[in-house]
């Protein structure tokens, strides 16, 4: 029997999808494993969860069983001279950064928030602003865990064929249960960014394509509501890591968001704001105003930014999800080759 109090409803990250699940919260491997014989004697489902961040139903199984390894979330080992961690599944980005950056180590793969999961980012082989330097957070890993529904722990590296096949199986094909990787030696916890507003998609490639040799960072904003030859146009940033050495700029105070918007909203209360204008006209509106401060405020100039700041933006607005609230949100991506994206999207 599966106890009805581990009953609970879980949502994607967008709040669309949501099902009712028994919501387990192993400690230890050996946990894992007695939810998996529980789950063959009631004959239920398994889905594995993270932090819940994925923004579809990724995560999500109705009336199945809910392995959340959140839980599971020590250093196993962390070593401050060369910047190796071995960590259990749950050690979030967030967890990483702190421990590893006040010794001058940065995560070499992080997305565009602080909160998923190793287990949950490893498995969904994550990308950031990073991605045409050093490739996906699977690039970057040194070795995993890997247990599989008979139980049996495999021990995977980037030299193992079954490695790219655990790192790319969306939680399918087993539990990553320890991942160690090598953080990135940073001398600063500051970036020097430069900022470029962007006429339209044929602009975007050339900044892209110009700055991949030097840049450590790039990522640009897109008004999506232009049309015909302003398609395209946004706000372009590149960014590189700052050589000179600041001991203090690595400190978490540093780095923590500020509590509150102008130094006057706290952030906590920002999607209630957002809540009102999250339609058409206002968010054509929004793109608009953004896109004239692009022009208009430090285009083509640089700035320093602290390595939070920078990478974890969508962080910045605490719940900003809620603003899309009761409905939630389905976030799209698309995915258009190298060699077709030029021709398609400059022609659209
Ligand atoms: C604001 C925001 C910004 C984002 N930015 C980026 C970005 O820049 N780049 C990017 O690539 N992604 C980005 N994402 C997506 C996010 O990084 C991924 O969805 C990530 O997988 C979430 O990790 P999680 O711990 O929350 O996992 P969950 O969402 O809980 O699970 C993700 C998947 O992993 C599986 N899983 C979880 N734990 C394990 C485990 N231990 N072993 C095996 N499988 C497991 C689950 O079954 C599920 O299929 C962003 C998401 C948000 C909300």
């Amino acid at each position: 029997m599966l106890p009805r109090e581990a009953v609970r409803e879980v949502t994607g990250f967008g709040l669309a999808s949501r099902a009712d699940g028994y919501v387990f919260q192993p400690k230890s491997v050996e946990e894992i494993r007695q939810v998996f014989a529980l789950a063959r004697t009631t004959g239920r489902q398994i889905v594995l969860r993270g932090a819940g961040r994925s923004y579809g139903d990724a995560s999500i199984l109705h009336e199945g069983i809910v392995l959340d390894l959140t839980q599971m979330n020590r250093f196993l080992s962390w070593n401050r001279e060369t910047g190796v961690a071995d960590c259990e599944p749950g050690v979030t980005i967030e967890g990483l950064w702190r421990t590893g950056l006040p010794n001058g180590w940065w995560p070499p793969v992080v997305s565009g928030t602080m909160y998923p999961t190793l287990g949950g980012a490893l498995a969904m082989n994550i990308h950031g602003k990073n991605n045409f330097k050093v490739g996906t957070l699977g690039d970057n890993v040194l070795e995993i865990d890997f247990l599989t529904v008979d139980g049996m722990i495999s021990k995977l590296s980037p030299q193992d064929a079954m490695f790219y096949e655990a790192i790319s199986s969306p939680g399918i094909l087993g539990v990553i249960t320890r991942v160690k990787l090598q953080l990135k030696r940073v001398v600063s916890g500051d970036l020097k960014v430069y900022a470029e507003s962007m006429p339209n998609w044929s602009a975007q490639f050339d900044a892209f394509e110009g700055r991949a040799d030097s840049a450590d960072y790039m990522v640009s904003w897109v008004d999506c509501f232009a049309k015909g030859s302003r398609a395209g146009r946004g706000l372009f940033h590149a960014a590189w890591h700052d050589a000179a050495e600041s001991l203090e700029s690595l400190l978490e105070f540093h780095q923590d968001l500020p509590p509150k918007v102008f130094g006057v909203v706290p952030k906590s209360q920002v999607w209630r704001i957002l809540k009102p204008l999250n339609h058409r006209l206002a968010m054509r509106g929004l793109n608009l105003a953004k896109n004239l401060s692009a022009k208009l405020i430090g285009n083509k100039k640089m700035y320093r930014q602290s390595l939070v700041a920078f990478s974890f933006l969508l962080d910045y607005v605490p719940d900003w999800r809620n603003a899309y609230l009761p409905g939630g949100f389905i976030q799209y991506q698309s995915f258009v080759s190298k060699e077709k994206a030029g021709t398609m999207l400059c022609s659209a």
